[in-house]
C-alpha cells in the first residue's frame, strides 16, 4: 500500500540523519526513522516482518465469503428452498440491505432466520468522518472481535472510490506507518472485505455522499476499488481475491464491478505478484515503491529486505506481460528523502530497461507537516522529479492532492482508539 497512508504527525521533533550528499544531486539525504514509537527490531537489528497471523476467534460465516453454490446449500441446510439464496443475495449486494423488514418478497416466517444465518453483521459502524464538503467519507469500524478497521469513500469526476481495508493492523513495519506500529492484529475475512463496500454502497444510497450533480437521478454505486487502507493485500491473498472475484461477479451473484476499476496495491511481495498474474483477473496493479535504490528502501519498506526493488519490477512487469494491463507505480515524495533528481533517473532507468508501455508512474505529494521528516517535497523539487520521467519517457501523473489527504490518515483513527 501507499507509503503517504500511514505518515503520522505525531508533532516528535525531527530526527534526520544526514547522509553524503549525491555526486549528482547536493540535497542532503534524510533517512527514513520512525517518530514517537519504536519499530521492532529482529535479533540481527532488522524490523521484524510478520506474515503469519496471531490466532483469534474466526468472524461468523456471511453470505460474501460462500460461493454461489455454497449459498444455496447453506438455506438448504436451514430448512429453506435453495432459491431463497438468489433473493438473499439480491437484497444484500443489489439492494445493499440486511434488514428482513425490507425482503418483501420473502416469506415473512423466514426472513429473520435467513437473515441470522447468512447475513451476519460484520462491520459496526465507530465514527464516520465527512471532508471535502461531503464529497469524502471515512467510515471507522468495529470487527466482531473489537478490531478496528477503516474506509474511505471518496467522490471523484466520472467515478465513485472506496479505499477498503483488508487486514486488521499490518505485518510489514514500515517505519513511516500508524497502522504497521501494533504489528498485525489479524486478516480479515472475504465478506468483511466486500461489506466495506456494501455499507458504501448503503451511504450512497441513503444520499450522505456529497457532490451529486444537480438533477441526477440515476442511482449511483462504488465504481472504483483501492486496496489501500490499512493492511497488505497481498499478505491476506486468498481472502483477497475471493473479495475480488465477489465484487466482479454479475448481480445478484456479487457486486458487478469491472476488474480493471479495482486496484490491488503491494510494497512488493514477489511470490504473491506472480500468483496474481497467474489468476486471469484483469485487476489494476499498483506497486509502492517509493525508491528506485534497496539502500534506501530497504529502510523505507522493510519488505525489501526479502525481495529487492529488481525483483519486485520484474514481477510488475510479468503481471503486465500476463495481463496486458499497465502497472502503476506509486511513489509518494517525501522531502530530502527519496526525491533527488538521481533518483527519478535511476528509477526511470529501471523501468526502461524493462521496455516501454507497460508502466505508469504515479508520484504523491505527502501533506506539508512541519517538524516532520515525512514531509512534502518542495514543489519545484515534485516539479523536476516528473519532469526527468517524462523526459526519459515514462508516463507520469502527479496525483492530486486530495486523494492525500485522504491518504494521509490511514490508520490514525484506529490508532487514536487504541486498536
Ligand atoms: S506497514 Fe502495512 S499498511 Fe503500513 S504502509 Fe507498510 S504495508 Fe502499508
Amino acid at each position: 500500500m501507499a507509503v503517504e497512508r500511514g505518515i503520522r504527525n505525531n508533532g516528535a521533533a525531527p530526527t534526520p540523519r544526514a547522509a553524503a550528499p549525491s555526486t549528482t544531486d547536493a540535497r542532503p539525504q534524510v533517512r527514513p526513522t520512525t517518530e514517537g514509537w519504536q519499530q521492532k527490531l529482529g535479533p540481527d537489528g532488522r524490523p521484524v516482518l510478520q506474515f503469519a497471523e496471531p490466532k483469534r476467534g474466526k468472524p461468523p460465516v456471511h453470505l460474501a465469503d460462500l460461493t454461489p453454490e455454497q449459498r444455496t446449500a447453506r438455506v438448504i441446510e436451514l430448512g429453506l428452498p435453495g432459491f431463497r439464496a438468489k433473493q438473499l443475495s439480491t437484497h444484500y449486494f443489489t439492494h445493499c440491505t440486511t434488514d428482513p423488514a425490507r425482503m418483501t418478497d420473502l416469506p415473512a416466517a423466514q426472513r429473520d432466520e435467513l437473515v441470522a444465518g447468512l447475513l451476519p453483521p460484520l462491520l459496526t459502524e465507530v465514527r464516520r468522518l465527512r471532508t471535502d464538503n461531503g464529497d469524502t467519507i471515512k467510515f471507522l469500524w468495529k470487527l466482531h472481535d473489537g478490531a478496528l478497521v477503516e474506509s474511505v469513500l471518496m467522490r471523484y469526476p466520472g467515478r465513485i472510490t472506496l479505499c477498503v481495508s483488508s487486514q486488521a493492523g499490518c505485518g510489514m513495519n514500515c517505519p513511516f506507518c500508524a497502522t504497521g506500529q501494533a504489528g498485525l492484529t489479524r486478516n480479515m475475512s472475504t465478506a468483511e472485505i466486500v461489506d466495506q463496500v456494501v455499507q458504501a454502497n448503503a451511504a450512497i444510497a441513503a444520499g450522505e455522499l456529497g457532490g451529486k450533480k444537480r438533477g441526477e437521478t440515476t442511482p449511483e454505486r462504488v465504481s472504483n476499488i483501492v486496496f489501500m487502507g490499512m493492511g497488505e493485500p497481498l499478505a491476506n491473498y486468498n481472502r483477497v481475491m475471493d473479495a475480488v472475484r465477489t465484487m466482479v461477479a454479475p448481480q445478484p451473484d456479487g457486486l458487478g464491478m469491472s476488474a480493471r476499476h479495482i486496484t490491488v496495491s503491494t510494497v512488493g511481495l514477489v511470490p504473491a505478484i506472480e500468483k496474481l498474474a497467474a489468476e486471469k483477473v484483469p485487476v489494476t496493479f499498483a506497486l509502492s515503491l517509493h525508491a528506485p535504490d534497496d539502500e534506501l528502501r530497504d529502510e523505507l519498506i522493510p519488505v525489501n529486505s526479502r525481495w529487492k526493488v529488481d525483483e519486485a519490477l520484474d514481477a510488475a512487469r510479468a503481471y503486465f506481460d500476463a495481463t496486458g494491463r499497465r502497472v502503476s507505480i506509486e511513489y509518494a515524495l517525501i522531502k530530502d528523502m527519496n526525491d533527488h533528481a538521481w533518483r527519478a533517473d535511476l528509477l526511470a532507468q529501471k523501468l526502461l530497461a524493462r521496455g516501454r508501455g507497460w508502466v505508469h508512474v504515479n508520484p504523491i505529494p505527502l501533506n506539508p507537516t512541519p517538524g516532520s521528516i515525512w514531509t512534502s517535497s518542495e514543489p519545484a523539487v515534485m516539479r523536476e522529479f516528473v519532469r526527468r520521467l517524462e523526459a526519459a519517457g515514462i508516463p507520469t501523473t502527479l496525483r492530486d492532492t486530495r486523494g492525500k489527504e485522504i491518504d494521509g490518515a490511514c490508520g490514525q483513527l484506529a490508532a487514536a482508539d487504541g486498536a
